[in-house]
């Protein structure tokens, strides 16, 4: 058995039971130890597995008050949210075998010196004081908890409750999924958005689309403390597309960030290298080393960008002039390739989409805008396509282009954005109703052919 030639042993056998969905097998890979794949091949759009949860953790404080109160208490004096623990009284209902079989979820190991570890087990321990739970053991309780860490989903109509999945657990992060995760009601369902061969490893995202933006040392940088995990998937192990930056010598913009010998799901080439940065113009082509580059100009340009996508996005920014300033500083500075010159072009676009719906209708003229959105559009497809942020992204570019009157451009984007969002939506939702319209009415054969994808 082989996962793209990486050689595979079936998992053991306490996950047998896993195996009893005809479409999953649970297999151990040299990274993943239990990891849920694919037993037969699926196509876009097809559902590979529904799931109920093994325990379901809401928010809130129960009936019994007072018991919710004192775990309130532990937890603040501990430093943890107030809500922190309110999931041991959850546990402490449970059933022996559902205890045991939470307790055998992946949970990473803690430095039991380090300040984690020690708040953990003092709140735990504060906790088994407690004449509820003092059939309960400390140590069962920290490892409980990371459990909840590192598996649990947010779930409920309003995603108001925390919840565990058995076979959901064993769907590992990837930066470029094939799986999208949905929920209806606490139930959840994992639906292809790629074509899977059989024994490909099922993976969906554990970020936000916003965070797939980023550059493969921003996404480590998320997930490594949340996570307790570095993520090997085969974006984050090949060329880091999103970083891509000029270069100090001929300021051409796709100096390229490779660091082959990685560890990861897929075999990787070569080994590691003192110059990891390439620059891919064929006249240059020089190398470099991180500390030759302006590092911290690029790290300072970043949050500066991140922290205006979210005061646009909390509408604190409004005034599309800065946008334009700071998409100049960007292309100037790293380049159109970059993650940061997208999230600014995306911002601007964002501000005149917003700045139309109140009522200025001519924001800003087509030769502005439609250029930006293809330029945006052009960044996906070259990123990463056939993803679920490509197609959120193409619905908003479609709608922008439609107030602009480029009515065929915007069937072009539809067509774009259909396939994985009928994935996420359901076929008539109006949204998607509307989309398949546009794409009737103004669309070219190829516009067409690609929208009916997954139909
Ligand atoms: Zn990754
Ligand atoms: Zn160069």
């Amino acid at each position: 058995m082989a996962l793209n030639g990486v050689p595979m042993q079936k998992a053991k056998a306490k996950w047998a039971k896993l195996d009893a969905n005809p479409n999953i097998i649970v297999l151990e890979t040299r990274i993943v130890d239990n990891a849920a794949c694919a037993a037969r091949d699926f196509s876009i759009g097809e559902t590979v597995f529904q799931e109920e949860p093994l325990i379901v953790l809401p928010r809130q404080k129960g009936e019994e008050v007072e018991v919710f109160n004192k775990l309130e208490q532990i937890a603040l004096t501990a430093g943890l949210g107030g809500n922190y623990l309110f999931s041991i009284y959850h546990f402490s209902k449970a059933t022996e075998e559902t205890k045991g079989r939470i307790l055998e979820f992946f949970c990473p190991d803690l430095d039991k010196e380090g300040a984690d570890y020690k708040r953990y087990i003092a709140a735990c321990k504060a906790v088994v004081a407690l004449p509820q739970f003092n059939n309960l053991d400390p140590e069962d309780l920290v490892r409980y908890l990371l459990v909840l860490r590192t598996n649990q989903h947010a779930t409920g109509r309003e995603l108001e409750c925390s919840a565990l999945y058995e076979l959901g657990s064993k769907v590992t992060h990837s930066c470029e999924p094939n799986c999208l995760c949905t929920m209806n009601g606490t139930t959840i369902e994992y639906r292809a958005i790629r074509n899977i061969k059989k024994h490909d490893m099922l993976t969906f995202s554990y970020i936000s689309a916003f965070d797939l933006w980023k550059s493969t040392l921003e996404r480590r940088r998320i997930m490594a403390p949340a996570r307790f995990f570095e993520c090997c998937c085969s974006r984050c192990v090949g060329p880091d597309y999103t970083r891509r930056m000029r270069c100090p010598e001929c300021k051409d913009p796709r100096m390229l960030y490779y660091m082959p010998g990685q560890v990861s799901f897929v075999p990787t080439v070569g080994e590691k290298t003192e110059t990891p940065w390439t620059c891919k113009n064929e006249k240059c082509g020089k190398k470099w080393r991180d500390d030759e580059l302006n590092l911290g100009l690029e790290q300072k340009i970043v949050s500066a960008v991140i922290s205006t996508y979210f005061d646009v996005q909390a509408g604190t920014i409004q005034d599309r002039a800065t946008a334009k300033q700071m998409l100049q500083y960007c292309d100037q500075e790293l380049g159109p390739y970059h993650f940061a010159s997208a999230l600014m072009v995306y911002t601007q676009l964002a501000l005149t989409h917003s700045a139309i719906k109140n009522g200025h209708a001519k924001a800003e003229p087509p030769e502005v805008v439609l250029p930006l959105s293809e330029r945006l559009m052009y960044w996906f497809c070259i990123n990463f396509p056939g993803t679920m942020e490509e197609a959120n992204i193409a619905s908003f570019l479609g709608g922008l282009a439609q107030l602009h009157g480029a009515y065929k451009l915007g069937a072009r984007f539809f067509s774009t954005a259909l396939p994985l969002l009928r994935v996420h939506w359901k076929t008539d939702h109006p949204h998607i109703v509307d989309m398949e319209a546009a794409v009737d009415l103004h669309g070219d054969e190829k516009a067409k052919k690609h929208a009916a994808i997954a139909k």
